[in-house]
């Protein structure tokens, strides 16, 4: 007998028929003889919902308050969940983050997992229950609703499979697996079987929404043996492993894009030591994580900084940056909400000095220009003009040769 962790997305639970579609898929597994612990997404559009009311009553609501309404979805949905299992005739019960043992630290809407105490969950499947716990959840020391970031419910899930040292994680969703780039922009894109953990965590921190980053952090620490499979077809999907020897190294694995940062752009900054350090401090104290940094050098002794934040973060950024802005004497701030990025990832570039080259030309190649560039070993991203977004996906998925078998090995 197994134990397994199975999380269905927004999408798997878009309304009560498909809840109850997941209820049956559940009891199909529970009846093989596996112990059921289930994680829940809030229904498709839920989240989104909840967010535009919070923002509808003020320009920045308080953070506290707003997770103890966002995570609501998820709690709707485990309910119902547990209530189509029992009425199809099997033992179900729900838990919200917090009865089941999830604890987190108190840094509201991107809270991080410190500890799960799984002996609830292990008391109710001693009991012979599938047990539903609502995803993107916690609660932190002094008992405050926590959530985990958007997407969370697959860190939810992994993380709870580490903890009650799970057979298996199963992340259900609406497409077939980890792809070669977004199905959904690229119709040739080709499902992979099997992907790294740095390749996966590369391709989620890039924009790839299948997994959430963090998710993959956990399998990869923990060991979780990790499936990306659809919760309407019934194919085998992507298994997220170890790299290493043995793998196959391709030159370029995926492409990603990603609508959901800003540009801040702080002209005229006095050229001298500190005032970097000023700025991006400031930004981290309010916890807002800074992505790409560019520094332009001008003639004299003014320098231009640019720096990308999410698009969720980017009000309260712009009022800190306004702020820092005066005290360090720069000329003016702008913010730019119209950009994309675009990556591609693979451990076969960082033995491949022309990977570069080609992803440039291929973008200039459809007139389209670059305004930020940021490599690591095994990625390039360009940040470029939002329109562009999709053309540019296709077109770089095309130029790599992803739509085909056996593409490109180094
Ligand atoms: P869920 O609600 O199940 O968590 P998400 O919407 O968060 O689902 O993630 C699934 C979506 O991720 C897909 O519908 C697809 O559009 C998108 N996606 C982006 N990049 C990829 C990729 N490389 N492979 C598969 N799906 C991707
Ligand atoms: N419901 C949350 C979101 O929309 C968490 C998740 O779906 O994973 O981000
Ligand atoms: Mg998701």
């Amino acid at each position: 007998m197994a134990l397994l962790v199975q999380k269905f997305g927004g999408s798997s639970v878009g309304t009560v028929s498909k809840i109850r579609n997941v209820a049956r898929k559940v009891i199909a597994a529970r009846e093989k003889g596996n112990d059921m612990v289930v994680v829940l997404s809030a229904m498709k559009g839920e989240t989104d919902r909840l967010l535009d009311l919070a923002h509808e009553v003020c320009e920045f609501p308080d953070p506290r308050e707003v997770d103890s309404m966002i995570s609501t979805g998820e709690q709707v949905s485990i309910a119902l969940f547990a209530m189509a299992v029992r009425d199809m005739g099997h033992e179900a019960i729900s838990l919200l983050g917090s009865q089941a043992g999830i604890h987190t630290d108190a840094i509201y809407g991107k809270a991080r997992i410190d500890r799960i105490d799984p002996e609830r969950i292990r008391r109710e499947l001693g009991a012979g229950k599938i047990v539903a716990v609502a995803g993107f959840q916690g609660v932190d020391d002094t008992e405050n609703i926590t959530t985990l970031g958007r997407g969370g419910s697959d860190t939810t899930a992994v993380a709870l499979a580490a903890a009650l040292k799970a057979d298996l994680c199963e992340i259900f969703t609406d497409v077939e697996g980890v792809y070669t780039t977004d199905p959904n922009v690229v119709k040739e894109a080709r499902k992979i079987p099997r992907i790294s953990h740095d390749e996966m965590m590369e391709m989620a921190s890039l924009g790839a929404k299948v997994l959430e980053i963090r998710s993959v952090q956990f399998a990869k620490n923990f060991n979780v043996p990790l499936h990306v499979r659809s919760t309407f077809v019934d194919t085998e999907g992507t298994l997220v492993v170890e790299g290493g020897e043995g793998m196959e190294q391709q030159l370029v694995t995926g492409v990603a894009y990603n609508k959901n940062e800003a540009r801040i752009t702080i002209f005229k900054v006095p050229d001298k030591p500190g005032v970097a350090a000023q700025v991006f401090e400031a930004i981290s104290a309010a916890n807002i994580v800074v992505d790409m940094i560019i520094q332009n050098t001008r003639a004299g002794d003014m320098t231009d900084i640019s720096f990308t934040v999410g698009k969720t973060d980017f009000k309260q950024a712009m009022e800190i940056v306004k702020r820092v802005a005066i005290e360090i004497k720069a000329e003016r701030v702008m913010g730019d909400q119209s950009i994309a990025k675009v990556s591609i990832v693979g451990a076969g570039m960082q033995t491949n000095p022309g990977v570069a080259s080609k992803m440039f030309s291929a973008l200039a190649a459809e007139d389209i220009n670059i305004s930020m560039i940021s490599t690591s070993e095994i990625k390039i991203s360009c940040v470029i003009d939002e329109k562009y977004t999709e053309l540019a996906v296709r077109v770089l998925h095309k130029t790599f040769g992803l739509d085909k078998e056996e593409n490109n090995k180094s």
